[in-house]
Formats: structure tokens, C-alpha cells, sequence
């Protein structure tokens, strides 16, 4: 017992020596002066004591939440007091408890809330979410790429359909649906628009894979039928069917290229996709981040995982001089109050610039390092 202990100690001790040599390494790199406060001696007297790694994890939150005022949406990740909920444990409370919480009556009361889209955001990208979770239409001249399709069939006639009609976009097809994870606030509208469209459906192989064994056993009434995974679509057939990515791998479709990225953390095979802005003609570089809550309990692996994922995009975001951040939740990417601006006219709101990008990944990177350090020693 006590060399299980000191053998998950010590590797507790090489992990956190790597994330703080990367937060060193990064910080010089991105002149965003995010170095470690406490000196090395210091650091390793407070990795050997439970009250050091709180302090670490203290420390860590707050480098996050420096960025709070940017993105508010994030700060429940560097709440480090709340232990982390385990989704896969209230739907199964919820499920044996109260058949009754299973009528949509939640949906109802979310409708009259929604005040967002359907809005064009850029010449090429269009809104089409729902109050609280996104779904974005990518016009490629030819045709329609979707990111997401919200929870359910009626909100995919509503917002996505209806969406795209009343923005004059009905008259070309939706050709591919990218599902940024399997959680089916995501997945929920496929069923009625791939009835509709001939289309693809791309997720991460790894999140197929996921999906189809249960999806971490975490599931909602309101969510509508998950898709479900032929086979790949071969490059010379004609659209259609499912597609598994990997990471770094891209499609053309039209006149705009889609690159995919394995970042897992939210889900093990959650997937962020880079494409082309374009606004007022001047081509940008926008990420879509694919999941950001924690909500499978306090998992260090998994947690790892997301630290791993986020620095890397701060990477990529860097190299790739990305300066548009987006996400598939209105409140995370602060995308309802750039909605709302938009409509008064006046610069884009969702150029925020590649530091702002950067930033974002920082402060995911900051908390979920927090997050994860207190998970390692509980
Ligand atoms: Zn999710």
C-alpha cells in the first residue's frame, strides 16, 4: 500500500514537473509573462505535502481566472472549492427517481428564452443555435457544412432549418454534419436532417467509438437519437453516409478547407475544427473549441487529457495565427452577447484577435491544471 503510494506520488511529481516546465516554456514563448510564482525550491517542497499541491492548484486557478472578464463561461472550471459532478451518476439517480422530470417541459420554458439567431456572422458563417447550445452553418459556396445539431428534432426544424431559410440559405444543401462530441445536445437533430439532406456525418473515430459503447453512460429525455456509424465514406463516392477523423486530418469542401483536431478532455474523442472566415473579403482563421465542461467527477487521467488538449491548441491558435475563437455554447465563447453587438453594427466582435484566442486556451489549460492537480491528490 505504501509503495502504491509513493509510486503514484512519484509519477504525480514527473507529470506536474512537465506541466510546469510546459507553463514555463509556453509563458516565454507567448509573451504573455505567465510564469510559475513560487521559485523551484519551493515547488518541490509543496509537491511532497497535500497543503503544497492545494497551493499549487490555488495558484494554477488563479493564472486561469485571470482571464475571467474575457470568458466568463470558463470560470466554473477553476472552481477548485466544488467538487466536479459526475453526469453518468445523476442520470442514473434521475432515471430511477422521477419519471416525471422526463416530460420537455424544460423545452418550452428554454424557448421562450431564445433571443439569439438565426444571423450571418461573417460573408461565410451563419448562427443557427438555440438559447444555450450553438449549431453554426459554414456557407461553402456550394454547399452548407454544419457544425452540430442541437438536441432534438424540434429544435433542428426551428433553429437549423428554419434558421437557414429565413436566411435566404435553403436553396443549397447541407452536404456535411461535423458533431463536435457525442453528448446529444449535439447529436440530438441529426435524425431529421439527415432525412433531409444526403449528407455526411463526421465525428473523431475515437468518439464513434465512444458513442456506440454507451458514451461514458451519460444520456438525457431531451436528447434525440444518436447517429450511428456505417462505414467510411470513400473519397471517390458521393457524399453521404459517416466518416470517422482523425487528428490533423482535413476535407475541401467548396471553397473552404476544414482541419480537425482530436481534443480530448470533455469527451475522449471530442474533436475542435479549424476553417476560413471571411469578412468584409479579409480571410480569418477561426478554431471551434469542441467541449469544455468537466462532468465525469474528479478523473485525473481524463482531466489530463483536456491540460494536454488545451495547451496545444494555445499552440496551434500561436502558429496559425487564429483570431477567432469559437464555441457550441453561446455562453462559453461569449457568442450571445457578441450576437447582440452585432446587430448594433460596428467592428466584428468575433475578430477578438490572436492574443484573446490564445488567452482562451490558457485560462482551459490554467484550470483544468488546477482541476487536475487537485483530482491527483485528493
Ligand atoms: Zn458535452
Amino acid at each position: 500500500m505504501l509503495a502504491k503510494h509513493i509510486l503514484s506520488s512519484a509519477i504525480f511529481i514527473t507529470l506536474l514537473s512537465i506541466f510546469l516546465a510546459n507553463n514555463v516554456a509556453s509563458a516565454s514563448n507567448s509573451g504573455l509573462g505567465l510564469g510559475v510564482n513560487a521559485g523551484e525550491a519551493e515547488n518541490k517542497q509543496a509537491r511532497n505535502t497535500k497543503s503544497g499541491s492545494i497551493t499549487l492548484a490555488q495558484n494554477s486557478a488563479a493564472k486561469g481566472l485571470r482571464h475571467a472578464d474575457i470568458f466568463p463561461g470558463f470560470a466554473k472550471l477553476c472552481d477548485i472549492e466544488t467538487p466536479l459532478r459526475d453526469m453518468s451518476v445523476k442520470h442514473l439517480k434521475s432515471a430511477h427517481s422521477n419519471v416525471k422530470r422526463l416530460k420537455p417541459s424544460r423545452t418550452n420554458s428554454f424557448r421562450k428564452k431564445q433571443t439569439l439567431g438565426p444571423m450571418q456572422v461573417f460573408n461565410n458563417l451563419y448562427f443557427v443555435g438555440a438559447g444555450n447550445v450553438s449549431s453554426w452553418a459554414i456557407d461553402t459556396g456550394e454547399s452548407i457544412v454544419l457544425i452540430d445539431a442541437l438536441n432534438n428534432e424540434v429544435q433542428a426544424q426551428k433553429y437549423i432549418i428554419d434558421g437557414l431559410k429565413a436566411l435566404g440559405l435553403d436553396n443549397k444543401p447541407i452536404s456535411h454534419l461535423i458533431i463536435t462530441h457525442g453528448h446529444g445536445d449535439h447529436y440530438g437533430g441529426q435524425s431529421l436532417i439527415s432525412r433531409l439532406y444526403q449528407l455526411q456525418i463526421i465525428m473523431s473515430s475515437k468518439e464513434w467509438k465512444w458513442l456506440a459503447a454507451g458514451a461514458g453512460g451519460f444520456s438525457s429525455a431531451r436528447w434525440g437519437q444518436a447517429p450511428v456509424f456505417e462505414k467510411n465514406t470513400a473519397k471517390d463516392e458521393k457524399p453521404g453516409g459517416t466518416l470517422g477523423v482523425n487528428d490533423a486530418s482535413t476535407i475541401r469542401v467548396g471553397d473552404n478547407t476544414f482541419t480537425f483536431y482530436v481534443t480530448p478532455g470533455h469527451t475522449p474523442g471530442t474533436l475542435s475544427v479549424m476553417f476560413n472566415v471571411i469578412n468584409k473579403g479579409n480571410t480569418h482563421k477561426a478554431i471551434l473549441w469542441g467541449g469544455t465542461g468537466l462532468n465525469y467527477g474528479a478523473d485525473a487521467s481524463r482531466i489530463k487529457t483536456y491540460t494536454e488538449s488545451a495547451a496545444r491548441m494555445r499552440q496551434l491558435a500561436l502558429a496559425e495565427n487564429i483570431d477567432v475563437f469559437l464555441s457550441n455554447h453561446p455562453k462559453m465563447d461569449g457568442s450571445d452577447k457578441k450576437l447582440a453587438a452585432l446587430k448594433k453594427g460596428g467592428p466584428n466582435p468575433f475578430i477578438v484577435g490572436n492574443d484573446t484566442v490564445e488567452a482562451a486556451f490558457d485560462m482551459l489549460y490554467h484550470c483544468t491544471t488546477a482541476q487536475y492537480i487537485k483530482a491527483s491528490h485528493p
